[in-house]
């Protein structure tokens, strides 16, 4: 069985029975069958079926939205804007996704030549509990408007909200085979890479995770994308807008109660307005209302389990023995974990090194813009940095010696459906979103005629 527990109150929610060898098998025939036909649905139709489940997303938002709070913890406003962003990329692809995957003629000494996006077939992801819905509609739209079919293994603390996402598809009225869930256990899903009848497989989480699939993948020659950790920096220059950089930073550490792949982990701050911006930063922090996720003016809930808020206060512990110091938070009471902030915290300790997912932030400050960029980089995983100045030229100047997979100027590291999404180094590799993301799980095919 595989359990949903809500880590606010302790409380079995729902038991899920796992899906035999044969049920796994017989859903990845169905999604074969579907690719068949679904392949080469126009996309007149794709494009309704996906306004659909837009329309079926914004209706039940609410029900949607109190699974995930229920599930992990995730406080009820902001599980609503999650269902609302995947209905606002559900239309961005029904709208975009036709012009995005037209061929593309390219002059040789061919009568034509030019390349077509066919889509590639059934497509598998392995998926995190931080965002259900969103990870899970950002692979599985643009697949499905390419022409793909979808597999779904959930993280396991999660199942009704891939239930609840397999139910919508459809209502929506996509056909049986688009979309599946596999009630499955991580073991299982070596088998599903291997099998014949799946051709890729993205998976968004931990490396050991995705290095596990990758390997697998390409033992198998299958392509895979992975979407890993992060540790952004958020790089506050002496000359920025203080007030509207503290909210950024605040929102970029302590929304989803600290756990996004995204969130601005390690806050780094110019010496010379080091302690006037903390000062601010801490009273900001203080603000922000802790209490039971199902209530609408909850920002911070509980942790999705108790076992992430031990493994964070341990993180904490060892960067505190290592000359860390918490100025704000530090308290752990089963899966919650107050909001937190540490200063003096250099490029040796843990909650600097390695990604934190929680509501803490390291804080460290630094003189120069070189060193500033050292800090940015010496990190193991490249997702994103946000760099706070009003001198748009000194921020402009930092860009090309940047790492990371994205670069935010005056503003935090979000994901928008418009723009490309991913990382580089231990952050993994491919991209989602935009007209990028749609090509990944794409067959480039190459047309000659003499
Ligand atoms: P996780 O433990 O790696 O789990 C992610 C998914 O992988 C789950 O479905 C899990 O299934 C499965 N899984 C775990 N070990 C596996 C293995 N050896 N082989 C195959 N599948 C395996 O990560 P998480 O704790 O759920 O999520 C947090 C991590 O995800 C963080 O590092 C975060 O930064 C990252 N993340 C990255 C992005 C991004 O876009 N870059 C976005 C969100 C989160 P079970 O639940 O059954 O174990």
């Amino acid at each position: 069985m595989i359990k949903s527990i809500n880590p606010y109150t302790n409380e079995i929610i729902e038991k899920f029975k796992q899906d035999s060898k044969s049920s796994v098998n017989k859903k990845v025939k169905l999604a074969d069958k579907t690719f068949q036909t679904w392949s080469r649905t126009n996309f007149e139709r794709k494009k309704t079926l996906m306004l659909q489940l837009a329309k079926e997303l914004k209706q039940n938002k609410k029900d949607y939205a109190l699974a995930i709070t229920r599930e992990m913890g995730k406080p009820i406003t902001q599980a609503i804007a999650e269902i609302e962003k995947c209905a606002w990329l559900c239309e961005y692809y029904a709208n975009n996704a036709e012009s995005q995957l037209q061929s593309q003629e390219i002059k040789t000494d061919a009568s034509k030549s030019y390349v077509r996006f066919d889509p590639l077939g059934v497509i598998f992801a392995v998926m995190p509990w931080n965002y259900p819905f969103w990870q899970v509609f950002r692979f599985a739209v643009p697949s499905l408007m390419a022409g793909n079919v979808c597999l779904l293994k959930h993280s396991s603390n999660v199942m009704r909200s891939a239930e609840n996402i397999q139910q919508a598809f459809k209502n929506a009225g996509f056909p049986e085979g688009c979309f599946q869930n596999l009630i499955i256990k991580s073991s299982k899903v070596e088998d599903v890479i291997r099998n014949k009848r799946v051709k890729a497989v993205t998976l968004t989480g931990s490396k050991p995770a995705g290095s596990s699939v990758a390997s697998i993948a390409a033992e198998e020659i299958k392509k895979s994308v992975l979407e890993l950790g992060g540790s952004n920096a958020l790089v506050v220059f002496e000359d920025a807008d203080i007030d509207k950089t503290i909210k950024a930073c605040v929102q970029a550490r302590f929304q989803n109660t600290g756990q996004s792949c995204i969130a601005g982990k390690r806050l780094l701050i110019h010496e010379s307005i080091y302690l006037k911006f903390i000062e601010s930063f801490i009273t900001e922090v203080r603000e922000l209302k802790s209490g039971n996720p199902e209530e609408e003016d909850t920002y911070i809930g509980v942790m999705a389990t108790e076992e992430l808020a031990k493994e964070l206060e341990e993180q904490l512990k060892s960067s505190i023995d290592k000359g860390a110091k918490v100025i704000l938070g530090g308290k752990r009471n089963k899966a919650y974990f107050e909001p937190t902030v540490v200063i003096n915290v250099n490029k040796k300790s843990p909650i600097f090194e390695e990604e934190t997912f929680g509501p803490v932030m390291a804080v460290t400050s630094f003189k120069t813009d070189m060193e500033a960029l050292d800090l940015v980089n010496r990190s193991k995983f490249g997702l994103g940095v946000s760099i706070f100045t009003e001198d748009l030229e000194r921020a402009k100047a930092m860009i090309p010696q940047i790492e990371d997979g994205a670069v935010f100027i005056n503003e935090l590291v979000k994901s928008d459906p418009r723009l490309p999404f991913g990382g580089t180094k231990e952050s993994g590799f491919g991209r989602e979103l935009s007209s990028f993301g749609i090509h990944e799980f794409i067959n480039k095919k190459t047309v000659y005629i003499k």
